[in-house]
């Protein structure tokens, strides 16, 4: 039968059985459409890195010998919406079956089964042959519990494919290496200049501009430095390897003002859009390892194999266990707008300056960042978890619902009440401070927590535990916290200034 088969823009992979064979009988669909550009105000080389990366696919697939439909954004047919297109293209053209692979998202998996229910034509789903595990693994995994514990699912993971293990132990003896990971960045001199592509997207930009996507971000539209197909992708797995992954764990945590990646591998992109196998990312870097274990640290190693077989596919279980209630949960009632700096950059806070600034800057900012400096402002100053999730979804290269939610309105709002985090992640200027360098230079001074100069994170952070003491105080890994703000002598003090920095909040 004549098939027609949609391919979304973070489908991209070339190694799905579908490809296996080429058939006359059977027409590939890729739609750029506005319905994706407008869902949520992206990042301008977010929306671009998607299209070149969706028009490479397409154009690599037509080069194996198979047969592609692709709409751009101006296709003077292009209706826009997915179900809109599909259905001027299903009609027209005669097609008599239509096939899609398992959407990643709640939003697009609902439009298609709609859509396909009304369909008089035969259809079927496929799986995306991207994750190590299902859908509704992990909701079958934690069965009854209301914690959904990372480390005994990263453990199974582990042992399911085998990944540094040695029969039924890790291959070191140790699983995790989180504690030895956490070290402040002291030698700028370690670090290695980013892996850069620069490409041209002229064309495509000026495209976005014809259209008037409103984006927001910066774009050197001469020098595009993210990878858009898997031999990109590749090559950029490969730079990992072999110049960050020797000191990936060591500071997988600092920050640091001089350079926006340290030894982060920027995969999440490649890895986001399938142009990548989470299960070849990690066997390579095993792989790798095997080969160098006199020069790079276990420590290293696991802790990169941890974030993408543990929290990557931990955090897919979780939405497809929780989804759609989730993106209602609101535990602490907050209900603040984000402040303006957020779209800016221009707060007086060096560390917010910084790390929202890098953010508008190249679309990236590393998980420290988004949790212990945007995520923890916006979690110690009550703002709204929509306003919250809006934000993390448009401003990230590598921002889709499915990691994006999960990881701001669980891990980092705790507005899941506790099932992805056991406590909040939060904390006053100390913690920061450890980690980075963007205290030295603040406007505001670390040590403070009161009076014109105090950093703003010092009597936010006692005024979170304060004002939410009934839904914390009893939590045993935060009575610690309880008992020295009971000790403290200045309380009236430190949260009259966190009342007036909250009302003054645009200001900070
Ligand atoms: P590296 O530090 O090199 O890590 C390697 C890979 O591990 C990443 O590419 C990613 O695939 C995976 N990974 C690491 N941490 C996580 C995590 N917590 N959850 C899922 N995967 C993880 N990641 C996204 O891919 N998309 C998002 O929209 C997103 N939003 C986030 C929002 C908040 C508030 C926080 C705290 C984290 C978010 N993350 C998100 C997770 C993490 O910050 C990014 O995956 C990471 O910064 C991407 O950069 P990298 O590829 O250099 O990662």
């Amino acid at each position: 039968a004549k098939t027609l088969r949609l391919i979304l823009g973070d489908q991209l992979n070339h190694h799905h059985s579908w490809f296996n064979e080429k058939s006359p009988e059977v027409q590939y669909l890729m739609l750029e459409m506005r319905q994706e550009t407008d869902y949520v105000i992206h990042h301008v080389q977010k929306v671009v890195g998607f299209f070149l990366a969706m028009r490479t696919f397409s154009r690599e697939l037509q080069e194996e010998g198979h047969q592609v439909i692709y709409w751009a954004l101006d296709h003077s047919e292009n209706t826009q919406s997915l179900t809109g297109n599909l259905q001027k293209i299903l009609h027209s053209e005669g097609f008599e079956h239509f096939e899609y692979q398992l959407p990643d998202e709640y939003r697009l998996d609902k439009q298609l089964k709609a859509f396909c229910e009304k369909l008089d034509i035969s259809y079927q789903v496929y799986d995306t042959e991207h994750f190590l595990t299902d859908r509704t693994f992990l909701a079958e995994f934690f069965k009854g519990k209301k914690t959904y514990l990372m480390e005994s699912f990263y453990r199974e993971m582990r042992k399911k494919y085998g990944i540094l293990m040695e029969g039924d132990g890790p291959i070191t003896g140790k699983w995790n290496y989180d504690h030895d990971n956490r070290q402040k960045l002291k030698d700028p001199l370690l670090i290695k200049p980013p892996f850069s592509l620069s490409k041209d997207v002229t064309e495509m930009k000026n495209m976005l501009d014809q259209c008037q996507v409103q984006t927001i971000g910066n774009l050197d539209a001469q020098n595009f430095p993210w990878p858009i197909n898997r031999e990109e992708g590749l090559q950029l797995l490969g730079y990992f390897c072999k110049e960050l992954l020797p000191r990936f764990g060591e500071y997988q945590d600092a920050m640091y003002t001089g350079n926006a990646f340290l030894f982060h591998s920027r995969l999440s992109f490649c890895l986001n859009t399938k142009m990548l196998s989470p299960l070849e990312v990690v066997e390579t870097v095993e792989k790798y390892w095997y080969a160098h274990q006199d020069s790079i640290n276990i420590a290293q190693v696991e802790g990169f194999i941890r974030q993408i077989v543990g929290w990557r596919e931990y955090m897919r279980g979780v939405y497809w266990a929780k989804m759609p209630d989730y993106s209602q949960l609101n535990y602490f009632g907050h209900d603040r707008k984000l402040p303006g700096y957020f779209w800016n950059g221009k707060t007086k806070m060096s560390c917010m300056r910084h790390a929202i600034g890098q953010s508008l800057e190249h679309a990236y900012a590393h998980h420290i960042q988004r949790l212990m400096v945007t995520g923890n402002f916006a979690l110690l100053a009550g703002i709204h978890p929509d306003e919250v999730d809006q934000w993390y979804l448009g401003i990230y290269i590598d921002a889709i619902e499915w990691v994006e939610i999960t990881n701001t309105r669980g891990m980092s709002q705790f507005a899941d009440g506790g099932i992805v985090g056991t406590k909040p992640y939060v904390s006053s200027a100390n913690y920061i401070d450890k980690m980075s360098d963007y205290c030295g230079g603040c406007h505001y001074k670390k040590n403070l927590k009161v009076g014109e100069k105090a950093c703003p994170f010092n009597s936010l952070y006692w005024h979170f535990y304060h004002r939410n003491e009934d839904k914390l105080a009893k939590n045993p890994r935060i009575g610690m916290a309880y008992r020295t703000w009971s000790k403290m002598k200045d309380k009236e003090a430190i949260l009259r200034q966190a009342e007036f920095y909250l009302e003054n909040i645009e200001d900070l």
